[in-house]
């Protein structure tokens, strides 16, 4: 039992504080350890797993498994004790088979969650840190800002703009204000404006809290609910194939009863021969391995794009994922390194240039060929201030290597003030802020408020250039403020944004020395311009390559940033866009009716100074053009339009939790060259998925029509048992198919268009192959079967034979399976999939065994057929791998033909 919490909504900051221990600096990190380690881990127990056994026994909540189940209990009834137990057998191979399978799923799902697993930025030892959720400990001060799920429950000791939606909780969706004053002893959880629970969501602002309970204790602990976890749905296709096989069956028993019926009624064949047919008939058609071989390759597909760092959240991504056909992407971080650099200052009278990469605070600063040394009270000494002043980052060195904690652009402000000289923690404490308005993507500013010492204050600001100028009346220049020149200042940010740097001006007012909050009705338009900064941003190279990629494989790339019009078309350019040319702003879309929109999305690829509510705008423009399309996001905003897109893709490590929740697909590297791979393993599952069935439906078709033609021709005997059938499908499935989910992607991949999104599975040309390969299965095995009966006259060695040629025709078939459409011809094409190969040779044990020993023999009803038959079996199975090859090359020549040019 634990003790009834405090009342913490109650207390006083001071007082929690005392309560917990701790103070404004947070805890250190060794009290931390001591707390986690005292208190356990800030995290819900595990939920329930199904146990072993009800996970074994929902291995047989199956129709087909059903059917056999029936034909078990009949034939049993018979006193057909053989097929008894082989169906029986047969049912629990693929029980089995299905229980492993699963037990590797939920693992890859466990290892994925882990990938998942979320961080909180907390003070310790007076530091910022980022520490995993797991391990915050009560006492820990955590930083909160839009975008965060509340990791703990705090009582939050700063609010500024603070609101946070408690749907998780309350089931209120529209979210409420905080602040940090203590409120009344009897309210409600929902009134509790001073606290922030575990597993809700900031939707604006920032905020600072106490943690003051953890894991099972945290409210939303004492209600036990997992709120973020991995979703596994059935995926479109399962479904597709769900229905498929109730569709199957249901024709399978009637066809079986027809066959019955037409059998004894017409045919006048005794009763119990007839009901082995139908059964026969019943085992051929149902695809019994089909489901177990289209979760496995599916949980390939998903295994596959971890490896690449492409976290899958929901199942139905990974088939989405390979009809893609637009990627509308972020710039900065994805396209880009995000690894900024200033490169250029601007201020009213002169332009400066700053050498050296990177994080390291090492460079020049020049002026034509001048180096320069900023001279206090110069207008460029006063904008590099501003600039470390109106600034969350901090950079640290660590090992000899310069680290930026923050946002990188604000960290490489920071960097160009330690180049100059400048002593950013002297300024810092020259000129204590006070408060601050974040920046957000909407409104692109941010501003701080300080006091110095001696009793002034100033505002700070820094944002897009339009919009600071916007706000602006003045210019500082070397003999104090003068009137601005918007056309100067004009120029310079074209000028810069031409070469593809990020831009950003600073600008500041006075303010009364006894204003101690800033909100948004301070900025108003009477600001003093200082200067701009230029950042550069280098590209990805992965990024050029992948966007290349994309161009090749039919998927167009849309670049949607919040940056300058000018600066995204001279990335798009490094990038290599299709079009690079034309842009659209934000600005530009709010002018144009959706019909005009409708008309210029297909061909415009970048668009600037956009907005989340923007690119809503744009997904459901694309979407009316039949486009899948995939999108990128990292903030809170960004969550409406990433559950909009077809493929929602958040940026793991820059991402917010929000952005994350709404995504399909999670970036662990936030590299665009990542969404591409996704895309690439994507369109093999599909490959995949479609060669598995193509390959397994024959196998049930030739046999099915075995039954149906030795019925219908009135043959004395059946070619194939119940149990041989049975044994057929099994064993070609745990072998030949299965080793088709391992096939590796095809080199053509990424040169084909995507595949239409409304396509069935099984086209016209593939329901063809189905039907040209079952009529070949049939031919030669019922040929030879006749052949074997007309001249040895021995059922159960012509069966025998039978079963072979049969399996024979699978491993033929298995080769033409490896390519859809393409030739299998050169080496490369046959011992390519080491798994083929594999299978084959573990399904040839399997046949010798059946064939060979003795209790198989008694089991199944083989005879030991000499050597000399083998010869005869293969030659007749090889004529399945010519004539497809043949067929495929006639398709190719049609195809050619009728597909439309690119
Ligand atoms: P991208 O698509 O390139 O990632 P974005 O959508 O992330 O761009 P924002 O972060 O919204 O773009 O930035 C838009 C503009 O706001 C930038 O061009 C810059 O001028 C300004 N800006 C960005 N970060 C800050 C910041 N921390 N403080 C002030 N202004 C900023």
């Amino acid at each position: 039992m634990h003790e009834p919490p405090l009342p913490w909504h109650h207390y006083s900051i001071q007082r929690t504080f005392e309560a917990v221990s701790s103070h404004p600096d947070g805890l250190s990190t060794s009290e931390a350890d001591h707390r986690r380690r005292h208190h356990g881990p800030n995290k819900l127990p595990d939920p329930q797993r199904r146990s072993i056994l009800v996970r074994f026994l929902f291995q047989f909540n199956n129709l087909l498994i059903y059917v056999l189940l029936a034909v078990m209990l009949i034939t049993s009834l018979l006193g057909h004790w053989l097929d008894t137990g082989v169906i029986a057998g047969v049912v629990l191979i693929n029980a089995i088979i299905g229980f492993i399978q699963e037990g590797r799923a939920e693992d890859a799902l466990k290892a994925i969650q882990k990938m998942l697993s979320p961080s909180a930025e907390v003070i310790r030892n007076g530091q910022q840190q980022t520490v995993a959720v797991e391990n915050l400990v009560v006492g820990d001060i955590v930083l909160l800002q839009s975008g965060d799920r509340i990791p703990a429950d705090l009582r939050l000791c700063r609010a500024k703009g603070l609101q946070i939606s408690e749907a998780a909780l309350t089931g209120e969706s529209v979210a409420v204000d905080k602040q940090s004053e203590p409120v009344a002893y009897q309210s409600e959880l929902a009134n509790r404006a001073c606290m922030a629970y575990s597993g809700t969501l900031v939707t604006h602002g920032i905020g600072t809290g106490i943690v003051v309970a953890t894991g099972v204790r945290t409210e939303l602990g004492q209600i036990s609910e997992l709120v973020s976890k991995v979703r596994s749905t059935q995926t479109p296709l399962l479904k597709q194939i769900a229905l498929f096989s109730r569709w199957l069956t249901a024709t399978i028993l009637t066809l079986a009863t027809a066959t019955f019926s037409y059998g004894v009624l017409i045919r006048d064949y005794p009763l119990t021969n007839m009901f082995l047919a139908a059964v026969s008939l019943a085992v051929a058609a149902i695809p019994e391995g089909l489901p177990a071989i289209m979760t496995i390759t599916l949980a390939i597909g998903v295994e596959r794009m971890a490896r690449r760092k492409a976290v899958i959240r929901r199942l139905p991504a990974v088939e989405t994922l390979g009809a893609v056909t637009v990627i509308c992407t972020d710039k900065t971080g994805t396209l880009t390194r995000n690894e900024m650099t200033v490169r250029t200052i601007i201020t009213i009278d002169n332009q400066y240039t700053l050498s050296g990469t990177g994080y390291d605070p090492h460079g020049i600063l020049t002026c034509g060929n001048q180096t320069v040394f900023p001279e206090t009270g110069s207008p460029l000494l006063q904008t590099i201030e501003a600039a470390v002043l109106c600034n969350d980052a901090t950079l640290r060195q660590e090992k000899h290597e310069w680290h930026i904690h923050g946002d990188p652009l604000e960290g490489a402000l920071l960097v160009a003030g330690t180049k100059i000289g400048l002593d950013a923690a002297g300024v810092k404490n020259q000129y204590p802020r006070t408060d601050l308005i974040p920046f957000e993507s909407e409104h692109r500013f941010m501003a701080t408020l300080h006091h110095s010492h001696d009793g002034q204050a100033f505002i700070f600001l820094k944002g897009a250039p339009e919009r600071i100028l916007e706000m602006c009346h003045q210019q500082l220049t070397t003999s104090g403020p003068a009137s601005l020149q918007p056309d100067y200042w004009l120029a310079m940010i074209e000028q810069q944004a031409q070469n593809g740097q990020r831009l950003l001006a600073i600008a500041y007012r006075t303010a009364q020395k006894d204003q101690v909050e800033l909100t948004f009705g301070d900025i108003g338009d009477q600001f003093i311009m200082l200067g701009l900064f230029g950042l550069i941003d280098p590209p990805r190279e992965e990024a050029i390559e992948s966007v290349h990629i994309c161009n090749e494989a039919g998927i167009r790339v849309k670049m949607i940033t919040g940056d300058h019009a000018l600066t995204a078309r001279a990335v798009a350019r490094q990038i290599g866009l299709s079009n690079a040319q034309e842009t659209l702003t934000g600005h530009q879309m709010d002018q144009l009716s959706n019909e005009e929109l409708f008309e210029l999305v297909n061909r415009i690829d970048i668009y600037a100074r956009v907005n989340p509510k923007h690119k809503m705008r744009l997904i459901k423009i694309l979407q009316q053009h039949n486009h899948i399309v995939a999108m990128t996001g990292d903030g809170v905003n960004d969550a409406p339009a990433l559950k909009r897109s077809d493929i929602g893709t958040a940026m793991g490590k820059n991402g917010t939790e929000a952005a994350k929740e709404a995504s399909e697909m999670v970036l662990a590297d936030d590299n665009f060259a990542t969404i591409t791979a996704a895309v690439e393993e994507g369109r093999a599952v599909y490959d995949n998925l479609r060669k598995a069935i193509l390959f397994i439906l024959p196998t049930n078709g030739g046999e099915a029509l075995i039954i149906l033609t030795a019925v219908l021709l009135g043959f004395p005997q059946l070619p194939l048992t119940p149990v041989q059938i049975l044994w057929v499908n099994m064993i070609t499935a745990v072998t030949l198919a299965l080793s088709l989910a391992f096939e590796p992607k095809e080199p053509s991949l990424m040169q084909r268009l995507p595949h239409p999104p409304s396509q069935p599975l099984l086209n016209n040309h593939l329901i063809w192959r189905v039907a040209f390969v079952s009529v070949i299965i049939m031919g030669g095995t019922l040929g030879l079967f006749q052949w074997e009966l007309t001249h040895h006259s021995d059922i159960e060695r012509a069966r025998t034979i039978a079963v072979n040629t049969l399996v024979m025709f699978e491993v033929f078939y298995l080769f033409n399976s490896r390519f859809i459409l393409a030739p299998i011809c050169r080496r490369q094409d046959i011992v390519g999939n080491r798994y083929v190969l594999l299978a084959i040779a573990a399904l040839s044990v399997f046949q010798l065994g059946f064939t060979y020993l003795p209790v198989m023999q008694t089991l199944f009803g083989t005879y030991a057929i000499e050597m000399s038959a083998w010869p005869q079996i293969i030659v007749v199975a090889s004529s399945v791998f010519i004539l497809v090859e043949v067929e495929k090359a006639i398709m190719r020549k049609y195809q050619a033909k009728t597909r439309p040019p690119r």
